[in-house]
Formats: structure tokens, sequence, C-alpha cells
């Protein structure tokens, strides 16, 4: 239900304005497609992935002889349950118990980075796991303050160095505490200064070396985290994360305040990268894992 709460927006001026023209139009002609790729399209579903919706509800059509518009609604879910579904790719996360594992969460300033590694070490704390955060984004002034704040609100430890210093190193210092308190799962931030993407590599490289070296097969997760209500810039932002670091997964914030909500089909689509978790609000709860079957529910209802 706080999908259904969260997703409001979206489903109005997704679903809403679909079903407003099925209604309104009722035949499934040229001038009906166009509108519903328009409509698809301002709700930020991407233009590839548009397309090919599309050309699979004209074969439906077709094969099933459908004449009246408001016929395609549940195809249309279908669809989109389908193309967020992926058997080879689990939204859940790669945690396992009796060993270390290792998190890393990247991503620009100001999408929600730090409160998402707030609300994460909470959930995992809850699921009966031993938490620690490392505040590797030593870069934007105030990180490091705001994730003690997380960290303190949590109850779990927080390492970190001063402000300016290397990340690598924070890092290295978080996984020898984290080896020596027997923790569970250290999640740990980084900078995300995309502006310079050699140098973003640069700094990302280090860090997975460290970490590399330190915890076999680690790190068992590399986020990213993404600000849904920048639409398809999120998704130039993925594009960009995906060539330089190897993301394993995806977290959208900020659905709660957006019509933008038809951006996670088109990150799943073009990106090829599960959506792990959505952000629905700014409160320690309101971080939700994703669930296709749900989503899709959601802004169909
Ligand atoms: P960072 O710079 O990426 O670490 O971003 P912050 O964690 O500081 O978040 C930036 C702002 O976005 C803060 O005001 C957060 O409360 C807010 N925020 C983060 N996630 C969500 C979300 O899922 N929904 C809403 N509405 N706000 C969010």
């Amino acid at each position: 239900n706080k999908f259904k709460e969260g997703l409001t927006k979206t489903r109005d001026s997704f679903i809403g304005k679909v079903e407003d023209l099925m209604l309104r139009h009722k035949k499934i002609d040229e001038e009906f497609y166009e509108e519903l790729e328009e409509i698809l399209i301002a709700a930020d579903v991407g233009v590839h992935t548009v397309l090919e919706l599309i050309d699979e509800l004209r074969d439906e059509v077709k094969t099933k002889k459908l004449t009246d518009a408001v016929e395609l609604k549940p195809i249309l879910s279908e669809k989109i349950v389908d193309l967020l579904k992926d058997d080879k790719q689990s939204n859940k996360l790669n945690i396992e118990s009796g060993r270390l594992n290792v998190i890393l969460f990247v991503g620009v300033n100001g999408v929600g980075k730090t409160t998402t590694i707030g609300k994460l070490a909470n959930k995992l704390k809850n699921e009966g796991n031993k938490v620690m955060l490392a505040a590797g984004d030593t870069f934007r002034a105030g990180a490091i303050e705001q994730l003690e704040v997380w960290g303190e609100r949590v109850g779990v430890d927080v390492v970190k160095h001063q402000a300016g210093s290397d990340p690598a190193a924070v890092i290295y210092d978080a996984i020898q505490s984290a080896k020596s308190k027997d923790v569970d799962v250290l999640i740990c931030d980084t900078a995300g200064r995309l502006h310079n993407k050699v140098n973003l590599m640069q700094e990302l490289n280090k860090i997975f070396r460290v970490i590399q070296r330190e915890v076999p097969n680690a790190p068992h997760e590399v986020l990213l985290v993404l600000d849904a209500t920048t639409g398809q810039n999120a998704l130039q932002q993925a594009k960009l994360f995906k060539e330089t670091a190897n993301i394993s997964g995806i977290v959208l914030t900020k659905l709660d305040g957006t019509a933008k909500g038809g951006i996670v089909i088109a990150i799943r689509h073009e990106l090829d990268v599960p959506v792990k978790f959505v952000g629905l609000g700014e409160k320690i709860d309101d971080l939700q894992e994703f669930d296709p079957n749900q989503f899709v529910n959601a802004i169909f209802a």
C-alpha cells in the first residue's frame, strides 16, 4: 500500500491519461496509437521502450482481433510487468550470512544517497544483521556529518576520516573494523563526481581495488542511486555510471513526489540493470524492495 500511496502522481499522469484516451477514443486506430505513444513518452517511459510496447500491442490487437481500446488496458499492464521482470537478474540484495557483505553506493549529489544508506542500514539491522557504515564521501561538505546522524539514528557504527581525505583509506579502515567486530554488512558511501568521468573512474577503481583485495568476491553489490524526479536525466546518469562502475542494481528515490514514475520501466528496459529498491518518502521506513507486480498494480489500479 506504500506503493499505491507513493505512486499517486504517476498513476494520475500515466494510467489516468491512458484510461481517459481509451474511453474517449474507443476505436483502436492510428490516431489512438499516436496519442498513447505521446502519453507514455510524457510519463518518461523512454522512447525506445514506448515504441517496443506499442509494437507489441499492435501484434496483440491483430492476433486477438481487438477493436475496443479499453480491452488494451490489461494487455498493456501485462506487457509492462513482463518488461520489468527478469528471471536472470534478481531484485533481491546479494547478501549472505556467515561472511562480511560489502555494499558500495554510487550516485551524484542530491539524489538521496545518504538517506538511502540510512534507510537500508535500518532495514538490514531490523532483519538481524550487524551493520556498519563507511563515510567514503569525503568530498561533499557535510556528507560525513550527515552519515553520522543516520548512524546515530539507526544505531550503527560509522567509520570516518577527515573531510578531504582519501576515500579508499576510509573504506580500508572500515573493512578492518568490520572484520574485527564481526559485522555482517558494511555499507560504503562514495562521492559522486560525475562531471569528471576520468576522476570518478580513478576514484572508484581505487576503492574497488581495496575492497577486492580485502574481502573475497566483494563488493557484493554496487548500488546506483537515481532521483526519479529528474526523469530522462536519471537515465543518462545511469548510462554513464554503467560504463564507469560495474553497477549491480539501482535504487530509484523520490518516486513519491513525481509523475515521472514511468522512468522505472525505461531504466529496467534500456539499461538491463535491476531496480532493487525504490524510495517513497523521506522517512526511515520509506524504502521499499522493488516488486514489478506491486509497481504495475499500483499504477494501474
Ligand atoms: P545525497 O546528496 O545523494 O546524499 O542526498 P540526500 O540523502 O542528502 O537527500 C537529498 C534530499 O532528498 C533530502 O532532503 C532527502 O530527505 C530527500 N530524499 C531522499 N530520498 C527521498 C525519497 O525517496 N522521497 C523523497 N520525497 N525525498 C527523498
